[in-house]
């Protein structure tokens, strides 16, 4: 944790770390984290995403967030190459349900938390107090206070609303050509287990320790075709 804040607060911002296989056993790595029944992480394939928002849209709807604040955005950066191979590269900016999570370690009355049956990292509105430590704590800048509840606020993977009904993310529904892939490490049989062990993945600042449990495939070229 220490080393987590010291290179917070040295201000590292190098936003992606190297791509490489994620390795799902790794036992090392894992015994130091806490223990959750299930695992839930999400897959964003940036080779897929054609900036459409419509999951950043769907968010908002499913999950009554505020227009001056998001759970969800897609940054677009570019364009690449050059004309007329021209192309954009768009990034997904939410949670990234850190494992060993800054947000949670800082927080003084236990309202930022990690469920312990999901895995999913979540926030008590009730026992939030505002202080905003945990959004100076975040080193992805993904929390926000809400203006409505005043308690802090980002994704929950949709945890109060689709999930308790048994769907899936509303920001996975709703994406039109099949970039999202939302599931439980745990399950050896799950697609995303399947996906994250088949091609390279990266996540971002990997190298603070935080653990995260948001994918991404790297964007090559161009926008896919629907
Ligand atoms: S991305 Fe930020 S808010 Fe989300 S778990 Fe990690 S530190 Fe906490
Ligand atoms: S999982 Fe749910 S809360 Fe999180 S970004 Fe997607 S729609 Fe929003
Ligand atoms: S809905 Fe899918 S394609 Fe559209 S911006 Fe979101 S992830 Fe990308």
């Amino acid at each position: 944790m220490d080393n987590i804040r010291r290179q917070f607060i040295k201000g590292g911002t190098a936003l992606v770390a190297a791509t490489s296989l994620y390795l799902l056993h790794d036992a090392g790595a894992q015994e130091e984290l806490p223990q959750t029944k299930k695992r839930y992480a999400l897959l964003h394939d940036e080779t897929k995403c054609i900036g459409c928002n419509a999951c950043a849209e769907a968010c908002r709807l499913t999950n009554q967030v505020p227009q001056e604040v998001a759970r969800l955005r897609i940054e677009r950066t570019g364009p690449y190459g050059e004309f007329p191979d021209q192309y954009y590269r768009f990034t997904r900016v939410s949670c990234q349900h850190c494992e060993e999570a800054p947000c949670v370690n800082v927080c003084p009355t236990g309202a930022a938390n990690i469920d312990r049956s999901t895995g999913i990292v979540s926030v008590n509105s009730w026992k939030c107090v505002g202080c905003q430590y945990c959004i100076a704590a975040c080193p992805y800048h993904i929390r926000f206070i809400n203006p409505v509840t005043h308690a802090a606020d980002k994704c929950d993977f949709c945890k109060e609303t689709n999930l308790r009904e048994g769907k899936q993310p509303a920001c996975v529904m709703a994406c039109p050509t099949g970039a999202l892939m939302f599931g439980d490490l745990e399950d050896p049989h799950s697609k995303i287990v399947a996906a994250l062990n088949s091609q390279p993945v990266y996540r971002a600042k990997e190298d603070l320790g935080t653990h995260p449990k948001l994918f991404r495939i790297r964007a090559k070229a161009g926008e896919v075709s629907l």
